[in-house]
């Protein structure tokens, strides 16, 4: 049995548990929500990636008892005035359930592109936001926000990452993130910087409630 504090990652993605996991070692006990099937889903309608944040941390600490991780992420287009923000996800239109998620990537890409058709690479810039949230069942404990700046590509290259990458195109490495590899990707991205963040928080907050439940 392990004598490091418990702390729930809400999410299902065994991806997102894996790398916090990398980043912060032994010191915690990782759940994700895959252990608890019967807690119901925290609805993402913040106006803000830190309100969902907050409000997923929040709910979910409240609904199993633990101290709770979330996060909510997206792309920010200036030329969009923003958009698509917090709808990143639903971009192209709700995502019906079991709806194949490359399909999804693919409609939202092609709607960003034809938004921004005919704009100018000047104009093109953008930016990924991720906002974490460790809350317990009363109140924030702590958070960080991370971000990674580029501009939107005019056509999608590169076969890895999700979501937007393939066209989100980074200029010191000359390539878009979906030519990155894994490492390379967390070490410029906007989650891998908030949780580089959070990092030094977490360890201070640990060590001050004694590091065990
Ligand atoms: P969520 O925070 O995991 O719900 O992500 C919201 C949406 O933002 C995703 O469905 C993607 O469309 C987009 N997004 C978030 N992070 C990334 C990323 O690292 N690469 C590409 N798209 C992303």
């Amino acid at each position: 049995m392990s004598n490091a504090r418990a702390i729930l990652v809400a999410t299902t993605n065994p991806g997102k548990v894996r790398e916090l996991r990398a980043l912060l070692g032994d010191q915690v006990e990782w759940k994700s929500l895959a252990d608890f099937p019967g807690v119901g889903e925290v609805k993402e309608d913040g106006a803000t990636f830190a309100e969902n944040a907050r409000k997923k941390a929040l709910g979910y600490a409240q609904a199993t008892g633990l101290w709770t991780l979330a996060d909510d992420s997206g792309l920010v287009v200036d030329a969009l005035g923003g958009a698509p923000g917090v709808n990143s996800a639903r971009f192209s239109g709700e995502r019906a359930a079991g709806a194949d998620r490359h399909v999804i990537d693919r409609r939202n890409i092609e709607k960003l592109l034809s938004l921004l058709d005919g704009v100018p690479r000047q104009k093109r810039t953008a930016r990924f936001v991720c906002h974490l949230c460790l809350a317990d069942p009363q109140r924030v404990l702590i958070e960080a926000q991370g971000t990674v700046e580029g501009v939107i590509a005019t056509e999608p290259a590169g076969t890895g990452g999700f979501g937007y990458d393939p066209v989100f195109f980074v200029p010191q490495l000359g390539r878009t993130v979906a030519q990155l590899g894994d490492q390379e990707k967390n070490a410029v991205s906007h989650r891998g910087n908030a949780m580089r963040r959070l990092k030094p928080l977490l360890e201070e907050l640990l060590g001050r409630n004694g590091g065990s439940c």
